[in-house]
């Protein structure tokens, strides 16, 4: 397991590496937030131990970015005892737990282990709409037991569906969630997508799952038809 530690007081950064490293864990440590953002960018950590006070880019800040790249890492903030942000605030921003300085180092290591624990035994969420199911961690689809081979396009699109199941889609709206800055075709491109999408999730099960409604765009209807 591999740990980032993010903390710009040396002895406490130390005392962490030190303590970590006696229980088997590889760790790194940052000294400030900027550092940790970069750290926490290169490699892909088991959980991040992030100090809230810290030079140039504080915690919350920092979780919060971290958040905003899409990294799901289990983040235990460190928070000062009289320090005037509080708790819910770092749990707001992205944090999964919060310590309050000072701690026994077997507290930390007990929490640590839990939101480990919690980490490895979650399963990535999986979407569904009647008996299709979309994982977006493995990228696979199915219908039923069988699995069905999407383009990278089509499955973006039909992510994008299944978070609005049973909802009206229009095609400019799965265009802005879908295409990049730099497609310059207009949403009669979505009318193709949807073809071949029926061709794959539809038609070969004796499905009608994406519904076109009139004027308005799609709904994918999870009895499907
Ligand atoms: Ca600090």
């Amino acid at each position: 397991m591999r740990i980032l530690v993010v903390e710009d007081e040396s002895v406490m950064a130390q005392s962490l590496r030190t303590g970590l490293e006696d229980h088997g864990f590889a760790v790194d440590v940052a000294a400030d937030g900027e550092e940790g953002l970069w750290y926490a960018a290169e490699v892909d950590y088991d959980a991040i131990v992030l100090d809230l006070m810290l030079p140039k880019i504080n915690g919350f800040k920092v979780c919060e970015t971290i958040r905003d790249r899409g990294d799901w890492t289990p983040i235990l903030m460190l928070t000062a005892k009289d320090g005037h942000l509080d708790e819910a605030e770092g749990l707001d921003t992205g944090a999964d737990d919060y310590l309050t300085k000072p701690f026994a180092f077997e507290v930390l290591l007990a929490r640590l282990r839990a939101l480990l624990r919690r980490a490895g035994s979650e399963r990535p969420v999986v979407m569904t709409a009647g008996d299709l199911s979309l994982d977006p961690a493995t990228r696979e689809v199915r219908r039923g037991d069988e699995a069905i081979d999407l383009t990278a396009r089509e499955f973006a699109i039909l992510e994008f569906m299944m978070s609005r199941v049973g909802q009206v889609v229009s095609k400019t709206e799965i265009l802005a969630h879908v295409w990049d800055f730099a497609f310059d075709g207009g949403p009669n491109i979505v009318e193709v997508y949807a073809g071949s999408l029926r061709k794959k999730i539809d038609t070969p099960f004796g499905r009608q799952s994406i519904v076109t409604v009139r004027g308005a765009g799609y709904m994918l209807d999870s009895d499907g038809g």
